[in-house]
């Protein structure tokens, strides 16, 4: 049925039905596997961006495929009003994986931040005692959570924030990577939570000091306030770890995951923490329809067992020096910066005569590999973990090609 459309029609029907809420790189993608996509006229490209880095475990793994259309056969969704047969399963499954006590199952990665905001407030009036509608987390400056009210509260980019305020109180912002501030702020007994990612994706793959999250912890601990993780983007072997905070062995209070939790196969996020944090909140004050649905469920551990099964951490920490090796490797005065880990990096693209990131994407693209630039100067490269050796060389080669072109 859509194959009757070329990828200029597809443009064109996006264009004039969907709201332009993106800018997406002229390229119509039909089909997927492992870290491969085609267009609908059939041309293969590299997926250097994993749809975010939801993809981790490669386009179509048959193994989650296999859950999802298991489980879509038999039951899809029981809503939270009753229990259903997997979802118990997936939570010993799933907290016993990461070590916490307990999950609360949402669908998008901007709800499993919402989720940990509120449970965080919630522990701060219950636990720690603070006035009535007076709790603050601190958040960081260039951070990205996702597109809700709240969310765009705290953040500092005026794209994601203008004209949509009133804004959502309660939020300190401080620079990233800035150990004195967050000391600062922590001297503020209303405070209930530290907000952070272990590095900046959409910022641009921004990687602290080592040692930034261990001390920060450390900081949050001393003055009794929650040490919250987004690895919505950094975790699930993406970086090189299960979790991009193992680099420094620091287990966050309460940690937040989405995309690649379902290999790219269905929205799942969760968030995790123990008895002490996650029974704070009762019954009847928060939930979602699809949160915690069977096929979620299915899905979620399937693309768990696949990270270990085909030790995704490692492959990412291996093939993540090989790359950031080859790019600084590049002889082109257009790249600035290569930084990164695992398989999580960017390249800072110089600008000159007029061409700047956006042109090297479009480039590549012509030449077969797909990403996209955070913000003017800066293209993150991200491809599916299961990428072999000898594709992620072609890739090289190709990125190497392509700027090139513009030196
Ligand atoms: N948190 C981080 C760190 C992200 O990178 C993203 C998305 O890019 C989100 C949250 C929001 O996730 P979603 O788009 O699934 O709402």
């Amino acid at each position: 049925m859509l194959e009757k459309y070329s990828s200029k029609e597809l443009m064109a029907l996006e264009d004039k039905y969907g709201a332009h809420n993106y800018h997406p790189l002229p390229v119509v993608l039909a089909k997927g596997v492992g870290a491969k996509v085609w267009d609908a006229e059939g041309k293969e490209y590299f997926d250097f961006l994993s749809a975010y880095s939801a993809i981790n475990q490669g386009h179509c793994h048959p193994k989650i495929v296999g859950a999802l259309k298991d489980q879509a056969e038999t039951l899809t969704l029981t809503s939270r009003a009753f229990f259903n047969n997997a979802l118990g399963v997936y939570e010993k499954y799933i907290t016993e994986y990461f070590g916490y006590d307990k999950v609360l199952p949402m669908n998008s990665g901007a709800e499993g931040d919402e989720t940990a905001l509120k449970l965080a407030r919630k522990w701060g009036y219950m636990k720690k005692g603070i006035p009535e509608n007076q709790a603050k987390i601190i958040v960081c400056e260039n951070n990205f959570h996702g597109r809700t009210i709240t969310i765009i509260s705290m953040s500092t980019d005026p794209d994601a924030r203008k004209d949509y305020g009133p804004y959502t109180p309660g939020f300190i912002t401080i620079p990233y990577n800035d150990i004195p501030a967050l000391e600062n702020e922590l001297q503020d007994p209303n405070v209930a939570a530290f907000l952070v990612e272990p590095i900046q994706g959409e910022a641009g793959v921004y990687v602290p000091e080592d040692g930034y999250l261990k001390k920060s912890y450390e900081l949050c601990k001393k003055n009794n306030v929650l040490f919250i993780a987004d690895e919505v983007q950094t975790g699930i072997a993406r970086t090189g770890r299960l979790l991009a905070c193992d680099h420094e062995e620091v287990r966050p209070d309460i940690l937040i995951l989405g995309k690649a939790l379902s290999g790219g196969v269905y929205p799942i996020s969760a968030v995790l923490a123990d008895d002490e944090i996650m029974l704070c909140i009762k019954p009847g004050e928060h939930g979602s329809t699809f949160g915690g649905n069977p096929i979620a469920a299915r899905v979620a551990m399937a693309a768990l067992e696949v990270v270990k099964e085909e030790k995704l951490a490692e492959r990412a920490e291996r093939l993540g020096e090989i790359f950031r090796r080859e790019m600084r490797n590049i002889p082109s005065n257009r790249i600035e910066l290569v930084r990164g880990k695992g398989l999580l990096n960017a390249v800072v693209i110089r600008p000159k005569d007029g061409t700047e990131a956006w042109d090297v994407c479009v480039k590549m693209a012509e030449n077969g590999l797909l990403a996209k630039p955070t913000h003017q100067h800066i293209i993150r490269f991200a491809p599916p973990l299961v990428i072999s050796e000898e594709d992620l060389m072609k890739a090289v080669d190709i990125i190497r090609k392509s700027i090139l072109s513009f030196s």
